[in-house]
């Protein structure tokens, strides 16, 4: 399903349980280029620094567990993407995280945004989103979120299935207003990491599937709309993707039914979106490509699909959100405790709590995601042990990074931190525990700046209705 690594094979040389695909490093104080934030380094005296921030100042004015953005990064990252696919639209896919800040630096770097809820559609409208640059996803979209949508012009509305159909349709013609509508398809393609799967037929949620004959029908009710404006196909295939035989796929399925739509009436659709899911490096294992690898890879699929039906390339358009904000975001925890188990045949592992978990980083438990780690407020010299680190919840699954080498002293009051840590972390994170959830700062030219605060136990108590409100 996901990106998940052989678990628990030993190495048959060393006396530790890591992994088969989890080596051993040379230098354990080393940070991975790949794996970290551009303007990640080690000072002289050890500490790790963000973006000129070093993580012990970091951790002493605003506390852990706290989520880092290095904003340069991030901009860099959003302006290469938009100029590898240069010529067509990059919607920058929202739920990865979002923020008013982190949707401004994307207007500011001629960036679109693709949200799925009426929270991040506020957001990103809050935020400065031109909404004729928005892209509006969802399965169920209720009549209240298309309200907005439809009143402050979003520039497309994805539809996903024949209820929302009559419901836009209807929202539409109360409003008197038309919508661009885009039709999700379901290309029988699911792609994951290095594998794709292409099925003749689609058992999930999303879309309208090619294969069973609903996309057309979907085209052609949209087309005859009074109340629609078909701009085009959506197909998303995957996330955690890292080259493009899936896409190839889709682009062909896809296609072909832009072929027969014009065939049945003659007309050519104008646009085609290929969706998200281009993988980042997680660990020191995954090898993501670049964006401009990606580019050339994904407009040779489409003149080469396009050229085979004789159609008109159609103006194009991708919804990275991973890929921009994953790597911008480090995750830094403290060590509460270290506790050495014994696993038999003289194997034993470290465990070190931290002062998160699966509160704020759900993906270790509901997807088995792999992560590395990095001891982060000093260097060490002790013989690296293979260590899990797990959170405060009371959970066995509360695992944030399920191997990792790390140096034998890492104890009680140090720091670690978590690279690849921007998307799908805080996004997802939840109270659990009534916990309340870590604050993500933006660092850049050694400037600390929060975008979302940490929340307080007085912002979870403000919804338990069973408190007696105060006089004041
Ligand atoms: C999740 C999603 C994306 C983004 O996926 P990433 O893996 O973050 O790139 C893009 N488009 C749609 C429709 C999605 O559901």
């Amino acid at each position: 399903m996901t990106h998940m690594h052989v678990a628990g094979a030993i190495h048959a040389d060393v006396a530790s349980p890591a992994p088969v695909w989890l080596t051993r490093p040379d230098d354990v104080n080393e940070l991975t280029t790949k794996l970290w934030s551009s303007n990640t380094k080690r000072e002289e005296d050890g500490v790790i620094s963000i973006a000129g921030v070093r993580v012990t100042d970091l951790a002493e004015q605003v506390g852990t567990p706290v989520y880092v953005l290095d904003e340069d990064d991030f901009r860099t990252r959003a302006r290469t993407w938009r100029e590898a696919f240069a010529g067509w639209t990059v919607y920058y896919a929202s739920k990865a995280f979002i923020s008013t800040v982190v949707a401004r630096w994307l207007a500011e770097e001629g960036l679109s945004v693709d949200v799925a809820s009426l929270g991040e559609l506020t957001v990103a409208l809050r935020g400065g989103v031109d909404p004729a640059r928005i892209a509006h996803h969802g399965n169920n979209k209720s009549d209240a979120e298309l309200r907005v949508s439809l009143t402050s012009g979003v520039g497309r509305i994805v539809v996903d299935s024949s209820d929302e159909i009559t419901r836009l349709e209807r929202l539409c013609a109360e409003l008197g207003v038309t919508a661009k509508v885009m039709v999700r398809v379901t290309t029988g393609v699911e792609a994951h990491t290095h594998e794709y799967i292409a099925t003749a037929h689609e058992d999930q949620k999303f879309g309208f599937s090619i294969g069973g004959g609903q996309a057309l029908v979907a085209l052609f009710r949209c087309q005859n709309s009074p109340h629609l404006d078909l701009v085009g196909v959506h197909s998303h295939i995957g996330s955690q993707i890292f080259d493009t035989n899936g896409f190839e796929v889709a682009a062909r399925r896809t296609l072909k039914l832009f072929a027969q739509f014009r065939e049945a009436t003659g007309q050519e659709l104008p646009e085609l979106d290929l969706g998200g899911g281009f993988g980042i490096a997680y660990t020191k294992e995954d090898t993501p490509s670049s964006a401009a690898d990606l580019a050339a890879g994904l407009r040779e699929i489409v003149r080469h699909e396009c050229a085979g039906y004789g159609l008109n390339v159609p103006r194009l358009s991708i919804e990275p959100g991973r890929a921009l904000i994953g790597p911008a975001g480090t995750a830094l925890y403290r060590v509460g405790t270290v506790k050495p188990v014994e696993l038999g045949s003289g194997f034993s592992r470290r465990y070190l709590s931290v002062d998160g978990g699966m509160s704020d980083n759900i993906r270790p438990a509901l997807y088995a995601a792999e992560y590395s780690a990095a001891l982060a407020n000093r260097v060490s010299d002790a013989e690296p042990v293979i260590s899990r680190v797990v959170g405060v919840h009371c959970e066995g699954g509360d695992i944030l990074v399920r191997n990792e080498f790390l140096p034998g002293d890492t104890g009680v009051g140090d720091l670690l931190a978590v690279p690849a840590s921007g998307a799908y972390s805080r996004a997802m994170a939840s109270n659990y525990n009534h916990t309340p959830r870590p604050p993500v700062v933006a660092v850049n030219h050694g400037r600390i700046t929060t975008i979302l605060r940490r929340e307080t136990l007085d912002d979870l108590l403000a919804l338990d209705a069973g408190l007696e409100k105060s006089e004041s």
